[in-house]
């Protein structure tokens, strides 16, 4: 029996990972859950799962569940216990009843429990790739050194682990990886209606369902491009041996390209719930709810290389990649104010390119700044990055400059 803390399960890859492991009652155990500030799902997962700790980031919504836990569930011995302080949150990560952390929280917000996880030696299970944007370096040595597994679930990682030889194969025969990307919502619409594109036009993504910042991501490639820096760091790759390819159809997750002109791909349905069910039974295969692919439903395979005009955000990633030290971090960090205050109706689609370059601008004029050394570092220039990017926003749009939240720093 596999005890599993889902950090991020009221999301998209919370919920699906959470249908996964019903289905294997005999196989895993509900610990933990955490989540910001949906209670109401929170509480239906409560009730099916019967976790022993929940964390609530939301300190409110933390107190109005605690009250409502001593309220309405009799049996002390299933009442969960509930945390919302931040450190004591990310200290669930490295809980030792915990085997096994699905990371799923989305953005920044998730690398202290990532962090806590990956320090703890625990079976780490990846959906947040923003940790290892931010922090790739630091999160794989200090893997190596707990000897925590790190599992892509990720679906174009999850492909490529897959893909990768698992016995004896001289790095040098993988040759490339290829990731694939469907283009989203806006491959093909006219340059000249993206400045009327709203955030429910970018939510609607043509193959996969998927939370609102992800969505936005696929939608100017940006995720892509994050997706770049995240498979350097799990698979040791030279970013120029990971290759980007639009396949619109979502049939291919990946492929990785070997020396004897072999290019191995994994197939699938466009369901997360593969590459979860993947990575929790690692290295056995289980039930995961999903319909096998029906070749002959399949209408054709396209593929075609990306349009950078179209989509600057993964020009951008592809230049932090190439400046390196903490230009990905910056990205990162501008990527999420300037989604986030698109998402708010208080930029344009097409300004989010725009406050990222701005801000990577800004941060180095002309000059490489060193990849963090150490957490602290990493929060830091974290926090440094979303102040300029606030600031460039505010230029950007005058008249929204006193609705801007602050955003809380994240905190490990
Ligand atoms: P969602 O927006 O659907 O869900 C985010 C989850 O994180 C929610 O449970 C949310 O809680 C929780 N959360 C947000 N902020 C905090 C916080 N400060 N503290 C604690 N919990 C928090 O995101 P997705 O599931 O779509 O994505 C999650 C991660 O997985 C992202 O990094 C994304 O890039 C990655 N990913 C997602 C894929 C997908 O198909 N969705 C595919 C591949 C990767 P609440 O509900 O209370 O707000």
């Amino acid at each position: 029996m596999k005890s599993i803390a889902i950090f991020g399960s009221t999301g998209s890859i919370g919920t699906h990972a959470l249908d996964v492991i019903a289905r294997h009652p005999e196989r895993y155990r509900i610990q933990t859950l955490v989540v910001h500030s949906q209670i109401e799902p929170l509480w239906a997962q409560i009730i099916q799962f019967a976790p022993r700790t929940v964390g609530v980031a939301d300190p409110l919504a933390a107190a109005v569940l605690r009250a409502r836990v001593q309220a309405e569930i009799a049996d002390k011995n299933l009442r969960p216990e509930v945390v919302s302080d931040p450190y004591a949150i990310a200290a669930l990560a490295a809980d030792k009843g915990v085997d096994c952390v699905v990371a799923a929280i989305v953005g920044v917000a998730g690398l202290a429990s990532t962090w806590a996880a990956v320090c703890a030696g625990k079976q780490v299970l990846l959906a947040n790739k923003e940790s290892l944007v931010a922090a790739g370096q630091l999160m794989m040595s200090a893997a190596r050194a707990s000897g925590a597994t790190i599992l892509p679930i990720d679906s174009e990682h999850n492909a490529i682990f897959q893909c990768l030889p698992s016995g004896a194969c001289a790095p040098e025969a993988v040759l490339k990886l290829i990731l694939t990307a469907s283009g989203g919502p806006f491959r093909s619409l006219p340059l000249s209606a993206f400045a009327d594109i709203t955030p429910a036009d970018a939510c609607r993504h043509p193959n996969w369902s998927m939370g609102r910042k992800i969505s936005v991501d696929s939608a100017t490639m940006m995720n892509k491009g994050l997706e770049v820096i995240e498979a350097a760091w799990l698979f040791s790759m030279p970013p120029d041996r990971i290759e980007v390819v639009v396949h619109p159809q979502s049939v291919i997750h990946s492929m990785v390209q070997y020396a004897d002109g072999s290019m191995l791909a994994q197939l699938g349905r466009p369901d997360m719930r593969t590459p979860i069910a993947h990575a929790l039974a690692w290295p056995e295969r289980i039930d995961s709810g999903v319909a096998p692919l029906d070749l002959c439903a399949v209408s054709g395979l396209q593929f075609e290389a990306p349009d950078l005009q179209r989509f600057p955000c993964l020009g951008l990633a592809f230049q932090a990649i190439a400046q390196g030290g903490a230009a990905p971090l910056v990205l990162n960090a501008a990527n999420e104010i300037a989604v986030a205050a698109f998402l708010d109706h208080r930029l344009s689609f097409s300004q989010i390119p725009q406050v990222i370059e701005a801000t990577l601008d800004a941060a180095f004029t002309g000059t490489a700044t060193a990849a963090p050394q150490s957490m602290d570092e990493v929060l830091f220039q974290d926090a440094m990055a979303r102040t300029l990017a606030r600031s460039v926003l505010t230029k950007l749009n005058p008249c929204l400059e006193h609705s801007l939240p602050a955003t809380e720093p994240p905190t490990c």
